[in-house]
């Protein structure tokens, strides 16, 4: 007798769960994939048989290490590093690299596990692979920061390469971090291999508009989910939480397209400018100073600081995105951000919605863009940089940005078909795991148990 798709996933899950005791954020990440699946084994018995979700739930490999760096006062620290080769069915692994406190096995897996399905909706060669440190950039000197990232990336660049896996950055790299490494490993390896790191500067085999590539996505794809409304951006009110890059170029983008930025935050609060956010202020603060986001409301006296960061989703508004981190928006505050009639989400982080929030949304048919959909437009200029390093040539910003948004589209509209085909109309979660897991499995398939 046959097992049954929802047998099939609860299976694996509870072998998942068996295997990474204590995970949270990875069982989290798989919980969500899992139960979106089950109808795909109803209707790909030949899946079942060959262990397609044994195998793509468990990494090709991680790779963890001792990473010791000196800091100004000659004081050695030591802190761990990760790499998780998840998987390469479509390509060689590609994924960011995190340096926050909070990195541990877990979040990398969890990380790396949305990266595979993530960078599969793009419709680009491209595995998935994540990693990072437990390092925390905050407060660094400029020359710590310079030895640890050095220290970091002598012991990855044996376990990388362009044909091999791509790191770039997410939470705490930036492109100051990424020169450093393409240093450090092109020093190392004796041989400028550019296609190596993706996120790297202009004049060095970067790619005009990855920048901006992550918050623009993230509004071209909630762009694409108002549209089947009849709604946009036009004069609608949005709260972005974050002010790293990723918020930054989706406040540029909803700014462009006439919306009003009401708040953005950091880690330690949120202002609040209901005349609008001072896009300039933020940047010069954020990019450039490396200041905390309360400085802005002592700049602009329309603006209010509050200390802490759920406060951030009890200000009405029609549009949210989510572009800070994991599980920033609890139940509590998706009933909070539904009361106050919000119309669309487009989750910009990864994962930043609990499972319980996105049941609360759904439930209340608020449009929702999820994140592996509505964030790919980083990786997916990623890849664009790696094709561009590969031909030795460097296109236009314009270009980079339509094909951007064409991916964007494309990647809506998969969704949109894979949720009608199995029976889940209007549900982009669901699509967007399907459609993303169909090109992982088709690829496993024809490339045997490997
Ligand atoms: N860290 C980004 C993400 O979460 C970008 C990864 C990349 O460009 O490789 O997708």
């Amino acid at each position: 007798q046959r097992v049954t798709g929802r047998q099939y996933v609860q299976s694996v899950y509870e072998t998942v769960i068996r295997r990474n005791p204590h995970e949270s954020e990875f069982h989290q990440a798989v919980k969500e994939i899992l139960d979106s699946l089950s109808p795909v084994f109803d209707q790909h018995p030949e899946y079942i048989e060959q262990g397609i979700l044994e195998r793509l739930v468990e990494p090709e490999r991680i790779v963890t290490f001792r990473v010791p760096w000196v800091d100004d006062q000659d004081r050695v620290h030591v802190n761990r590093g990760f790499r998780v080769q998840f998987n390469s069915a479509l390509g060689p692994y590609k994924g960011g690299l995190r340096f926050h406190p909070s990195v541990n096995a877990s979040i990398i897996k969890f990380l790396g596990f949305e990266q595979i399905l993530k960078n599969a909706l793009t419709g680009q060669p491209i595995g998935g692979g994540k990693g990072g440190s437990d390092f925390d950039p905050k407060g660094k000197s400029d020359r710590e920061i310079m030895n640890f990232t050095q220290s970091f990336m002598t012991e990855l660049y044996r376990h990388i390469g362009p044909d091999i896996d791509v790191p770039a950055g997410d939470i705490g790299v930036g492109a100051r971090e990424i020169g450093y490494m393409f240093g450090q490993y092109k020093r190392i390896r004796g041989a400028n291999e550019t296609g190596v790191l993706t996120g790297k500067g202009i004049g060095y085999g970067g790619s005009l508009g990855r920048k901006e590539a992550t918050g623009y996505g993230c509004v071209y794809f909630v762009e694409e989910m108002l549209k089947s409304k009849g709604w946009a951006f036009k004069d609608a009110t949005v709260v972005v939480s974050g002010s790293g890059n990723v918020a930054i170029y989706a406040i540029e983008k909803a700014q462009q397209l006439g919306a009003k930025v009401v708040a953005c935050s950091d880690s330690n609060g949120y202002i609040f400018d209901p005349e609008g956010i001072k896009l300039e202020t933020v940047k010069q603060l954020k990019e450039k100073e490396r200041k905390r986001i309360s400085e802005y409301a002592s700049l602009h006296p329309s603006a209010q600081y509050v200390e802490g960061c759920d406060g951030i989703w009890s200000i009405p508004c029609d549009i949210a995105l989510p572009c800070a981190t994991q599980n920033e928006i609890d139940e509590a505050s998706a009933k909070l951000l539904i009361a106050n009639g919000v119309k669309a989400i487009g989750e910009g982080a990864n994962m930043p919605s609990t499972l319980e929030a996105i049941e609360a949304f759904l439930g209340a048919g608020v449009l929702f863009g999820p994140a592996k959909a509505a964030n790919a437009g980083g990786v997916a200029v990623s890849a664009l940089e790696m094709a561009q390093n590969n031909m030795r040539l460097s296109w236009s910003f314009e270009e980079v940005d339509a094909k951007l948004h064409a991916i964007m589209r494309d990647i809506y509209e998969s969704s949109v078909r894979a949720a009608k085909t199995y029976g889940e109309e209007g549900n982009l979660v669901t699509g967007a795991n399907i459609a993303g897991f169909l090109r992982v499995a088709e690829a496993m398939m024809a490339q045997g148990v490997v």
